[in-house]
């Protein structure tokens, strides 16, 4: 095992800096430390707990430019997004500590019974590279609210960022409350079979298959947000300008490197050629390059393997009869041009397999219901969406996802759940009840 990990940028393959990679040992005397924090900090009142976290936010302000740049220059993004992600971070950080002490308060029940939400131990956060801070973020907050203390685990390929936001969180809460464990994903194997209560995990369905398979012995609560494979379906009555943007936005956002990427678009055949025609004028206009380029939309894929993933996939479409709008198989070192293909069908990985790259495919139907049963055709069931006018509500009702959008994004409001179905996950994360997650419900009748 490699005593290192080396972090790189991925436009240009620049060396940035480099983390420990915890051996087993490691884990284990961290997972002892964190145990041994956990013991005053569930004893603090939460409200106090609460005000220690939103202080320790409150100092990140202060470092928002160099957090934001060295987000860009790790992970990829352009500096508008990446201080959107960080400044984002920031403030969710204090608004999801002040929702989770609602939510985490004592009920009452009738009689003398009470509903108390107490803490679970120590909570293993295993977090992506596609929103290194933010996803981390979202599972860190309510977890040491309800008074667990927190491992976090981030991603290979992002740690410098990672050591960045949540070192400088960590120095200003009681220490071992919040430890970072750098490491791959032999560390994370490590970190989910020690002797902790919790894995809150964002990442693959392969790897939330693993952590299921090992957290079992111990009947280890989980949360876990996964894959997606998102679909879109315009409808004749779409209005055609507002979905050809949607469908080019939610294909290309993050450089399609986004669990609720719009990976799959399903449009009538009576409005598909005006449809196809739009989106690859407003597709054409997206430039690849690096983060520090003004005018750049498409940033870099994150690595060699995932660059390769996307290859694959085109060359696949091709190969089986897909028709490119705009780019091609042929595809530039580190990044993949805007690229839009029309003609997908069930059979190529593209309708199949998570892309991750910024892909708009289309496929045209001629009957409503063979469009929502290809929509449900996939494993996953993390976001949907319908553009149309009549029927598009009935349409999404039949949608099997765990976030569906009307004529806009899935996200949903700021105080919905993030939520996926089927394959896409298990149990959730946001919101009052996203937060009761994160915490031993124990009933008290006195
Ligand atoms: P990944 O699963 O390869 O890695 C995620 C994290 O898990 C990393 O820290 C990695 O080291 C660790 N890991 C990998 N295998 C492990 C194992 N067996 N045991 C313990 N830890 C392990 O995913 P990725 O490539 O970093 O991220 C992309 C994936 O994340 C995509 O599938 C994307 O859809 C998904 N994602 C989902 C959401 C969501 O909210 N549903 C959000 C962001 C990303």
């Amino acid at each position: 095992m490699s005593k290192s990990i080396q972090s790189f940028n991925p436009s240009n393959g620049e060396l940035l800096g480099e983390v420990n990679n915890a051996s087993r040992d490691e884990v284990v005397q961290t997972i002892r430390q964190s145990k041994a924090a956990q013991k005053a900090w569930r004893k603090l009142p939460i409200n106090e707990r609460v005000r220690t976290i939103i202080r320790a936010y409150q100092h990140l302000d202060q470092h928002a430019d160099s957090f934001s740049e060295l987000l860009a220059r790790e992970m990829g993004k352009d500096i508008g997004r990446a201080i959107g992600e960080a400044t984002g971070a920031i403030y969710m950080g204090q608004h999801y500590a002040e929702e989770a002490q609602r939510a985490l308060n004592t009920r009452k029940l009738s009689g003398s019974t009470e509903l108390q939400y107490r803490p679970l131990g120590v909570v293993g956060v295993i977090s992506p590279w596609n929103y290194p801070v933010m996803m981390a973020n979202n599972l860190i907050v309510p977890a040491l609210v309800a008074g667990n203390t927190v491992i976090l685990k981030p991603s290979e390929e992002t740690p410098l960022i990672a050591q960045a936001f949540f070192g400088e969180l960590q120095k200003h809460l009681p220490e071992g409350v919040l430890t970072i464990l750098h490491g791959d994903r032999e560390t994370g194997k490590a970190l989910v079979e020690g002797d902790i209560q919790m894995i809150a995990f964002t990442g693959s369905k392969a790897a939330g298959q693993d952590i299921m398979v090992r957290a079992a012995s111990k009947v280890k609560r989980l949360v876990m947000e996964l894959g997606g494979k998102d679909p879109m379906i315009v409808m004749r009555d779409a209005n055609l300008e507002q979905a050809a943007r949607f469908a080019v936005a939610g294909s290309f956002e993050n450089s399609g490197q986004m669990c609720t990427s719009i990976e799959r678009i399903y449009v009538d055949e009576r409005i598909a050629d005006k449809f196809e025609q739009r989106v690859t004028e407003i597709a054409n206009m997206y430039q690849i390059g690096p983060w520090d380029l003004p005018n750049v939309n498409i940033g870099p894929i994150i690595n060699a393997t995932q660059h390769g993933k996307i290859a694959d996939q085109l060359k696949d479409a091709q190969q089986k009869g897909a028709t490119f709008l705009l780019g091609g198989i042929e595809q530039p070192e580190r990044y993949i041009r805007p690229t839009v293909i029309t003609g997908m069908t069930a059979e190529m990985k593209l309708e199949t397999e998570e892309t991750f790259g910024p892909v708009v495919a289309i496929s045209r139907y001629s009957n409503i219901d063979d469009a929502i049963e290809r929509a449900n055709a996939s494993e996953y069931g993390l976001g949907a969406v319908v553009f149309g006018n009549q029927g598009a509500n009935a349409v999404a009702d039949e949608l099997d996802a765990g976030m569906v959008g009307i004529n806009q994004g899935q996200g949903g409001s700021g105080d919905a759940p993030w939520v996926g179905a089927k394959q896409s996950g298990l149990g959730y994360h946001g919101s009052v009840d996203g937060h009761r997650q994160f915490a031993q419900v124990k009933v008290v009748s006195k």
